[in-house]
């Protein structure tokens, strides 16, 4: 800073103004809660001690502030040029006995999406190689159900479906609804990288969305994701009528987990005709800046993901995000059953960015059932 000073003003200056000059710099630049974060974030690395008042002044400091402190934060704990490529692909869809108010898949809305059954393998197995063609690392599959308890048949098929993917050099994600600890400890064996679970708003606004399952089952399927030692991917979504409070309280229920999502998806709602929330106004691209930079201070090393929503916002605006602290997304056509970015519009934006994908991360495995020879090369060629 001292150099930098020293090449503004010029090299003549005295010494002795130096340590006044760095107090009125720091002075104009650590004035909000997102500046003393970000620089205690860098000093001490993560924290779980989170009050909901110091996240919410971070939340409200202003935005270019809070912009700019989260781009610090994920420069110290992240390789800023790295973005995660997952693809997501609804392998179960529609038909879903809950009532997410949002969500198209839900049995008791008409929304026009006919419901279909477990997809085969082959047909599995030929979209995540075309993901993996298309560059992605991640291969995330959903199911619209309220759980996987009572779907024998269908659970074990997708346990063959992780490990054959997984035996292609692919990290693989599931998002099935709620999990008993059993099935979570066999999507481990099976070589289950992670497991999606979002909580969606705070707990307070949660009864407004959901009413079919509470806020503490969701809590206690990500406890057994984490206990059966598969990273959880958790997070939520704005734009469903909550207020900034409530975005405050997501984020805090998520900072002060006993260890931090490796994955927050932050997703923008895509109101669906059919749905309650059909007639929700689109979110602004400064509400996802605020989000994300606030979600990457207080988690500076989880993936924040820019997910649902993101074909709404122009290059200019998704670059913002990435600058903010967002270090993933979700290619492919489809995000489940909504529209996605196009893929080849994604690899210009990733050349014009200057981002580069992220590899895959196999250092949590500990589960040798699924050594495919894919898995083996991706290996050896990562060295
Ligand atoms: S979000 Fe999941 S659980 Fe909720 S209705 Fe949709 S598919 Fe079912």
């Amino acid at each position: 800073m001292v150099m930098i000073i020293r090449s503004i003003i010029g090299r003549s200056i005295s010494t002795a103004v130096l340590p006044h000059l760095r107090l009125r710099y720091f002075s104009v630049t650590s004035s909000s809660a997102a500046a003393a974060e970000a620089e205690r974030s860098i000093r001490e690395g993560p924290r779980n001690d989170w009050s909901r008042d110091e996240i919410k002044s971070i939340y409200d400091s202003p935005l270019l502030d809070l912009l700019f402190h989260g781009a610090q934060v994920h420069r110290h704990a992240q390789n800023f040029r790295e973005v995660q490529q997952c693809t997501l692909l609804s392998i179960k869809t529609g038909g879903c006995s809950e009532d997410c108010s949002y969500c198209p898949q839900s049995s008791r809305y008409d929304t026009g999406l006919k419901a279909q059954k477990l997809m085969n393998k082959d047909a599995v197995l030929e979209a995540a190689k075309r993901a993996k063609e298309g560059g992605s690392t991640r291969f995330c599959m959903g199911a619209a159900w309220r759980e996987t308890v009572g779907r024998k048949t269908n659970f074990n098929q997708i346990l063959e479906y992780v490990k054959e993917i997984r035996g292609m050099g692919l990290e693989v994600c599931c998002t099935l609804g709620m999990l008993e600890k059993q099935q979570a400890l066999e999507l481990k064996k099976a070589g289950l990288t992670a497991y999606n679970h979002n909580l969606d708003t705070s707990r307070e606004y949660y009864p407004n969305i959901i009413t079919t399952r509470t806020y503490d089952e969701r809590l206690e399927t990500l406890n057994h994701v984490r206990e059966a030692g598969i990273n959880v991917c958790s997070g939520g979504i704005i734009g469903l009528g909550e207020a900034e409070e409530d975005r405050v309280g997501l984020l805090h229920t998520l900072a002060t987990l006993p260890t931090h999502p490796e994955s927050v998806p932050i997703n923008a709602l895509i109101a669906v005709k059919g749905t309650p929330l059909q007639d929700q106004k689109p979110v602004e691209i400064w509400e996802m800046i605020r989000m994300i930079a606030t979600a990457r201070i207080v988690m500076p090393k989880a993936m924040v993901r820019l997910s649902a929503g993101r074909v709404r916002f122009s290059i200019p605006e998704q670059a913002l995000c990435f600058l903010a602290g967002a270090n993933s997304i979700f290619t492919g056509e489809k995000l489940l059953t909504t529209p996605n970015n196009d893929y080849d519009a994604d690899q210009q934006m990733f050349n014009l960015l200057g981002l580069i994908p992220k590899p895959p991360d196999f250092s949590d495995d500990s589960s040798n059932d699924f050594e495919g020879e894919e898995l083996k090369e991706s290996r050896s060629a990562l060295g």
